[in-house]
């Protein structure tokens, strides 16, 4: 199965992905809030508390006794740019659980991105603590310091459209999880109401690039990212892939002991599955 960029020979598809992220990396906070009226966090912070599990409160340490050190929640937040997805676990099993024996490593193509994220990070109470790290690298071909059934929990939000071969992403992702592990994938849906199909699709040929255009200077990059929503597959063949990678999903549908759940509508869409 290939799903897009059917026009674009393989060797040139991470080549262009790569210069798309770098000419949007210093804008790209802006623009996401700006292109989905600020939806986006709301997807993000509904796809975070669905995939974290609760978290046994971190123990501090009182003089004089020794504590056996806990071993670390392990995520892996492939493709995660500047840091939105990794930040919100840290925060969320921080408040939430009053965890912080856990920590997020994330890969992504483009050191732009990965810059941009550090920068973030430096302003956040994470800042030189193993609980975040950045790794340039490959969500197809993960870092070889990336062992496997080393990892508790795998993200990927809005990155994996990018990606040349979804198999070959989905494989990795399962080789590096533990069992018992799960992946989330965080992604553009498709829109399931019709009214609502054609309104969305006006937006984002009409107004996305723009906006592009207006706020970075850029409209080619924002016509990629358009078109490379329009060609990932539908809700169920993308659960049908997870499945084809191995993992266990819920049933071929959406909502609650389904295989995703659609978020407006379908604009955006989490997949969920486990590592058997
Ligand atoms: N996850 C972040 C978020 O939700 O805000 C960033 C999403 S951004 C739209 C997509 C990211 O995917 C970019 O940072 C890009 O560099 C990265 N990317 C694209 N192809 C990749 C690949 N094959 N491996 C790793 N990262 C990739």
């Amino acid at each position: 199965t290939h799903f897009g960029f059917k026009e674009v020979p393989e060797e040139q598809k991470e080549t262009l992905v790569g210069s798309v992220f770098s000419s949007v990396a210093s804008s790209y906070d802006v623009m996401n809030d700006a292109m989905s009226l600020g939806i986006h966090r709301l997807w993000k912070d509904s796809f975070v508390t669905s995939m974290l599990p609760r978290l046994s409160p971190s123990l501090h340490q009182n003089p004089g006794t020794t504590i056996e050190p806990r071993a670390s929640f392990k995520c892996l937040d492939v493709a995660g740019g500047t840091g939105d997805i990794a930040l919100r676990i840290l925060d969320r099993a921080r408040e939430k659980f009053g965890s912080r024996d856990i920590e997020v490593e994330i890969v992504d193509l483009n050191q732009g991105m990965l810059d941009e994220g550090r920068k973030r990070v430096a302003k956040t109470l994470y800042y030189n603590t193993p609980q975040i790290t950045f790794t340039h690298g490959n969500a197809q071909s993960l870092p070889s310091h990336i062992a496997d059934n080393s990892i508790d929990l795998y993200t990927i939000a809005f990155g994996i459209r990018n990606c040349t071969s979804l198999p070959a992403v989905l494989s990795e992702a399962y080789r590096v999880l533990k069992p018992g592990g799960k992946i989330g994938v965080l992604e553009f849906g498709k829109v399931s109401n019709p009214l609502f199909k054609e309104i969305y699709r006006q937006y984002s040929f009409q107004f996305i690039p723009i906006m592009g255009k207006i706020l970075a200077g850029d409209s080619e990059s924002y016509q990629y990212l358009i078109e490379s929503i329009e060609r990932f597959p539908t809700q169920p063949e993308f659960a049908q892939l997870m499945i084809n990678a191995g993992f266990q999903t819920g049933q071929l549908r959406e909502g609650k002991g389904g295989a995703w759940t659609d978020y407006t509508n379908g604009i955006a869409t989490a997949w969920t599955g486990v590592k058997a």
